[in-house]
């Protein structure tokens, strides 16, 4: 199999991975303006549409082409979920690291790919397969001299070294817990112990992190941490999933959670499942945001009495209905924890409410919206200077 071949079959089933903050499936690259086949030389207009990349916002909010790939699709493990579990039927595809560095700087240097999500199947052991990774990834930074994004999963069974070799090479490494405790993972992958191989590598990166200084790691920072869950493959509840997410972006600072609502793949032992409503996986993030950026507490979620979020409403407004409806919160005095806590407002909005109550009092839905605030998801639960804005909102 020629290298694309082998990359093509590599990335077909990358969609699953939800690695950064993915807006979208496969996309030109960038500077192209949306015209793969008329961007240069070394590949043929077939080519650039069979390679496989995906628009990604970075955390720190510039956009580029992620390349998403695995080393192999070769697997000896079984989970339930996986389309490349052990004894799958299908064609399985490997690259050696040379050849898969030589063929992404290719990419790189033709525009097609500003960065890279690597992660693999595992063959001959978790810790050997990761040595497989390192290898791709220092052949990119130090022969072939590439300073772009890079983001390495972290395998089931790696040691703590390698998780410490990873970081210097990465801007963020993860590894995917899957399910969100031990007893529900046994019923997704039973030959994945949830403590010792796929908790413990986050607990490594963060004891790393705490112990030596940013100047040792790549680029002189600390790479961030990800984790993704297969969001209702174990009859979980989203309970579960989020106080496993709340206990990780605490004690091991996660940067945040992925949930990759469950759908069924042909031809492993969970075919016969239903596939789980993706405005699930939805509410899992907006929940997860809630706790991570608007100082929500677990407790407060709006979850049912089966542990659940309910899914016709954002989390943000089934808190907003049962507890500002009756009271709503006075723009002109709340201090800015309450604020977040209006639909509508966010950090940006509430840090401008802040400031311009500096200069004068806040008086109408006018004055809001300037300041970025949704006033139609605001309106019902604010008073503006001591007066419900209901009446204004048919302006807006
Ligand atoms: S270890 Fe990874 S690639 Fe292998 S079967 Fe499990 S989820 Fe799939």
């Amino acid at each position: 199999m020629n290298p694309l071949d082998t990359l093509i079959e590599l990335s077909s089933q990358m969609e699953l991975e939800h690695a950064e903050e993915a807006r979208g499936g496969r996309v030109a690259p960038s500077g192209s303006e949306g015209r793969i086949e008329t961007k240069p030389a070394c590949f043929t207009p077939k080519e650039k549409r069979a390679a496989f990349t995906h628009s990604a916002q970075l955390p720190n909010g510039k956009n580029i082409v992620l390349l998403k790939t695995l080393l192999t699709s070769a697997c000896e493990r079984d989970c339930y979920y996986c389309p490349f579990r052990a004894g799958r039927d299908f064609r399985r595809a490997t690259f050696k690291p040379q050849e898969f560095a030589e063929l992404f700087m290719k990419m790189n240097q033709a525009k097609m790919a500003d960065g890279i999500f690597l992660s693999s199947g595992i063959a001959a052991g978790g810790a050997n397969t990761q040595n497989r990774i390192i290898d791709t990834a220092e052949i990119l930074r130090k022969r072939m001299g590439f300073r772009g994004y890079m983001h390495l999963k972290i395998m089931p069974g790696a040691e703590k070294g390698q998780v410490e070799r990873m970081m210097q090479l990465a801007d963020r490494v993860s590894i995917n817990l899957e399910a969100p405790n031990t007893e529900r993972l046994a019923k997704l992958a039973p030959h994945k112990m949830f403590i010792e191989e796929l908790l413990r590598p986050l607990k490594w990166v963060e004891e790393i992190r705490r112990s030596q200084p940013a100047y040792k790691f790549w680029n002189g920072k600390y790479p961030s941490t990800v984790t993704q869950f297969v969001a209702g493959g174990s009859d979980e509840s989203d309970l579960e999933l989020l106080t496993t997410t709340n206990w990780l972006m605490k004690n091991v600072r996660l940067t945040r959670a992925y949930y990759s609502a469950f759908f069924p793949i042909r031809d492993t032992p969970l075919e016969n499942k239903s596939a789980v409503d993706p405005l699930r996986e939805h509410r899992l993030y907006q929940a997860s945001f809630l706790l991570r950026d608007y100082g929500f507490d677990l407790e407060e979620m709006p979850f049912l009495q089966n542990g659940n979020l309910p899914l016709p409403t954002d989390p943000k407004l089934a808190w907003a209905q049962m507890n500002l409806k009756e009271k709503p919160l006075e723009i002109n005095k709340a201090e800015k924890r309450d604020l977040l806590r209006v639909p509508g407002i966010g950090p940006k909005g509430a840090e401008a409410i802040l400031r311009a109550r500096r200069s004068s009092k806040l008086r109408d839905l006018t004055a809001l919206r300037k300041l970025g605030i949704v006033v139609a998801r605001a309106a019902p639960f604010l008073l503006l200077d001591g007066r419900r804005p209901a009446s204004q909102l048919a302006m807006f």
